[in-house]
């Protein structure tokens, strides 16, 4: 399938990235969110965005003027029954979810395909939830997603090929570059990411060292462009516990069991930057570690 229109679900961090690049490589993009507020903070931020671009002469004014103009919004779901391709981006929330694919389906022409951005649900059980389990699939990008090259492709147990190359093309068009997974829990980049994460809360846990040396050591001793601690932080703490516990659960192995301090930290509210406090306090005017 030629796909021309893209219907995203969820306005958030990453809905907001997808209409974004989605409408710069051409699509037409119709998004969709149960707050009216959040329909409203994205056309502003992409607005904002698009603009830094143009300062930083990474794409003309005509180009971003062209890209807002294909992106547009509602509050009624059913609306996204008429585009080739629909991105759901809602809360990481199973119920949700099979509530929005639910919702959607009677409003649906026959050949759209319907995937989930989702980190670490089971691909296979949301489309079972539909009438096209064949026309289903993962696609799931990276935050910050105008920033981040890859998009991770995953196939449920009955994507057919045909699915499978659309999205493909889709990937392609937006001058990004695809792996391909298959849906088992987290997926790759999570499934080997947050494992090292949990690892590095384990090694501040056992006192071997302090947030500074942890984040310095993987810096320079392994080259990664950011700490694992300062990563959690940008991540969110909530969500790299949530991802532990579906390794956790979906692999029985003690292995991927969570460490009991990042644990506490969600449970003290502290998530990282989007609460200015986690491994680091952001309050200030440089981050400070909190331990
Ligand atoms: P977010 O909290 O920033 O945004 C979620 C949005 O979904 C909110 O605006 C909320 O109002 C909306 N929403 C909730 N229920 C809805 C419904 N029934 N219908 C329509 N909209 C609804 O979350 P996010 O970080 O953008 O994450 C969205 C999805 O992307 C999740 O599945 C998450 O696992 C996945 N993801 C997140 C990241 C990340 O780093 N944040 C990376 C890759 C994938």
């Amino acid at each position: 399938m030629d796909v021309q229109s893209i219907g995203v679900v969820g306005a958030g961090q990453m809905g907001n990235g997808i209409a974004h690049v989605m409408a710069l490589a051409g699509f037409e993009v119709l998004v969709t969110d149960t707050s009216d507020d959040a329909l409203t903070r994205m056309s502003d931020l992409i607005g904002k965005n698009l603009a830094r671009q143009v300062s930083r002469d990474k794409i003309t004014e005509a180009e971003a003027e062209a890209a807002l103009a294909r992106i547009r919004t509602t509050s009624k779901l059913p609306e996204l029954g008429q585009t080739d391709l629909v991105i759901e981006a809602a809360t990481e929330r199973e119920t949700i979810k099979t509530a929005i694919f639910e919702d959607l389906v009677p409003h649906l022409k026959p050949e759209t395909i319907l995937t989930s951005n989702t980190s670490s649900i089971s691909i296979t059980r949301l489309a079972s939830r539909t009438d096209r389990p064949e026309r289903f699939m993962g696609f799931h990008f990276m935050n910050p997603v105008p920033v981040m090259q890859l998009v991770e492709l995953i196939r449920g147990i009955a994507t057919d090929e045909a699915t499978f190359k659309s999205c493909e093309a889709v990937v392609a068009k937006l001058g990004k570059t695809s792996a391909t997974a298959e849906d088992f829990p987290a997926f790759i980049v999570n499934r080997i990411l947050m494992p090292m994460i949990n690892e590095a809360i384990y090694t501040l846990y056992e006192g071997v060292g302090s947030v500074k040396s942890i984040d310095t050591s993987m810096k320079l001793g392994a080259n990664h462009p950011m700490g694992p601690l300062e990563l959690a932080d940008f991540i969110g703490l909530d969500t790299c516990l949530a991802i532990m516990n579906v390794l956790h659960d979906g692999l029985a192995d003690t292995k991927y069991r969570p460490c009991p301090l990042l644990t506490k930290y969600v449970e003290a509210g502290w998530l990282g930057r989007k609460t200015q406090r986690g491994f680091y306090d952001y309050r200030g005017e440089v981050p400070v570690p909190t331990r």
